[in-house]
């Protein structure tokens, strides 16, 4: 008689579910996905409206380069090398007098075109610089791939890690003398509203542009993801769409099963949730596995977060030669919420990306996004429906001082908020998972709900249960997990390298 594998339910087919399911048929368990949209990815997502591909998600992925992470995409076959695009300028920020600082992701480039803006800056420049390529060395993104001790090498970098996060971009550009640097600086990192980021974020991102490592699949984010789902079916996985869990089966403090919306059940030897945090431990489990920790991180969430809003136009116009990426300043303020804004954040697609014919293009702008305002609105389809059409409206007369016509070149647009998020993915609040207030350092060696206390058989994966942000963080997140059940089941880990050629997807 064969061996009989041991089976495993994934709730949830986005990049965390989608890594479990490999990973799992890599080392011969049985894996199950059930997944409540009818697409993979969850966030890590794109649509298509008119012929143009509205991408959601990816704006830098790390691991597309030389560096250690390369391999978990290599192994889920998540990559195509020829297809990686790796911008010359990570963002262009432009005051209102056309005035251009632009970050070069090449760090010998930067350091010319920043002296050239301000020779008399050369020192901070220096140390800018320095900073980011010192942490090159620790590579920081495969940190999650590692065991504890090999996650020492840290150590080294400890003065820098204090050193830069406790100062913010906008603290940090204070200090050049030059005016325009002061002004445009605090911008650099995706324009999150200029001011509380600190800098070492940000110079993570520089260090790994300096390793040719945060670059952009071409295609985007949900063929991204489907390159995953691909790999989990060739694996001999079985993923469900349409599949919403609404229960988890608990026999004597163990997890059995699940229960689906149409009342089927499907029991399993372990149950792994991939989906939202606050729905899993609160509604699924209904709140009878948690401890104080967790549920003060469910408490304390603030309603505002960044990439909130999203502003998509499809374009009969080719905006080729422009940086991917503008920041641009404003000189009129722009209120949306109920908050002004003095800058905004827009990315440009062409047609080398892959989500536009030739001779067409996409421009999405991103900002802050407010839960509760959406979801005050929403009690009443039409006026959430007119706010969108509004921001729209505001947002391209913006544009239209920057790209004189554009309005004109409209020919699809759409706006997505937290409710956009909350109906597809179920996330808590149409948000992400954020940085805990208290317990950061336990967050980062343990996660934030892994497991859950007093249940048995049941494990948590993706940015809920690491209390992290991030797609690698979220594939890596099943990896870890499958590698924790084989030690459990007494196997040894396996992983299998697939290389994709770009044929894979369309087979
Ligand atoms: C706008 C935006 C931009 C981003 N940009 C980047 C970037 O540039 N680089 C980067 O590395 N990261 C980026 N991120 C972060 C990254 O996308 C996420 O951290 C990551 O995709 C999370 O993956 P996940 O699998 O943990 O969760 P999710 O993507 O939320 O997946 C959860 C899945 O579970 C399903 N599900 C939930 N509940 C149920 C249920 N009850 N039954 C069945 N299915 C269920 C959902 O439908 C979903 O498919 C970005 C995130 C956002 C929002």
């Amino acid at each position: 008689m064969g061996k009989i594998n041991k089976k495993i339910i994934i709730i949830g087919a986005g990049i965390a579910g989608l890594s479990t399911g490999c990973y799992a048929q890599m080392n011969d368990y049985d894996a199950v996905i059930f997944e409540m949209h009818n697409k993979p990815g969850g966030l890590c997502t794109s649509w298509n409206r008119k012929g143009y591909t509205f991408d959601y998600c990816i704006h830098n992925l790390a691991g597309t380069g030389k560096l250690k992470l390369r391999k978990i995409w290599q192994e889920l076959g998540a990559l195509i090398d020829e297809e990686i695009i790796n911008h010359e300028v990570f963002i262009r920020v432009e005051d209102e007098q056309k005035k251009e600082l632009n970050i070069y992701t090449h760090p010998g480039k930067l350091r010319k075109h920043l002296n050239t803006i301000s020779s008399e800056d050369k020192d901070l420049i220096d140390d800018y610089l320095n900073a980011a390529h010192s942490l090159l060395s620790a590579d920081f993104f495969s940190l999650g791939m590692d065991g504890l001790i090999t996650k020492l090498r840290i150590i080294p970098n400890l003065f820098y890690i204090i050193k830069w996060s406790n100062i913010t971009l906008k603290q940090f550009a204070q200090r050049f003398k030059n005016v325009f640097l002061k002004k445009a600086f605090p911008h650099v990192q995706y324009d999150m509203e200029g001011s509380d980021i600190p800098m070492f974020p940000h110079l993570l991102f520089m260090s790994g542009f300096e390793a040719g490592d945060m670059g952009w699949p071409k295609y985007g984010s949900l063929e991204f993801s489907r390159r995953i789902e691909k790999r989990f079916k060739k694996l001999g996985g079985e993923l469900h769409y349409n599949s919403l869990v609404k229960k988890i089966i608990i026999e004597d403090n163990k997890a059995v099963g699940v229960i689906l919306e149409d009342g089927r059940e499907h029991y399993a030897d372990e149950i792994v949730s991939a989906g939202d945090g606050h729905n899993t431990i609160y509604n699924l489990l209904d709140g009878k596995f948690t401890n104080e920790f967790i549920d003060n991180y469910y408490q304390s969430y603030d309603y505002s977060q960044e990439f909130g809003l999203q502003i998509f136009m499809g374009l009969n116009r080719d905006i080729k030669g422009e940086t991917h990426a503008l920041a641009l300043i404003l000189d009129e303020s722009l209120e949306i919420e109920g908050r002004k804004r003095n800058s905004l954040y827009v990315e440009i697609f062409d047609s080398a990306t892959g989500l536009v014919p030739e001779g067409k293009s996409i421009i999405k702008v991103v900002m802050k996004g407010n839960y509760n305002y959406w979801n005050n609105l929403n009690s009443d389809k039409e006026s959430y429906r007119q706010e969108k059409e509004t921001i729209f409206h505001k947002v391209v007369e913006i544009l239209e001082k920057r790209f004189p016509g554009i309005k004109e070149d409209v020919e699809v647009h759409d706006v997505t908020t937290p409710i956009t998020v909350e109906r597809y993915t179920h996330n808590f609040h149409g948000l992400q998972v954020w940085s805990p207030p208290k317990g950061m350092f336990k967050v980062m060696i343990k996660g934030l709900s892994r497991t859950l206390p007093g249940l048995k058989n049941f494990y948590m994966v993706g940015q809920w249960a690491e209390g992290m942000i991030g797609i690698p963080n979220a594939a890596f997140s099943g990896r870890n997990l499958i590698k924790k059940l084989c030690k459990k089941d007494g196997k040894k880990f396996q992983s299998i390298i697939h290389k994709v050629n770009k044929y894979y997807s369309s087979q």
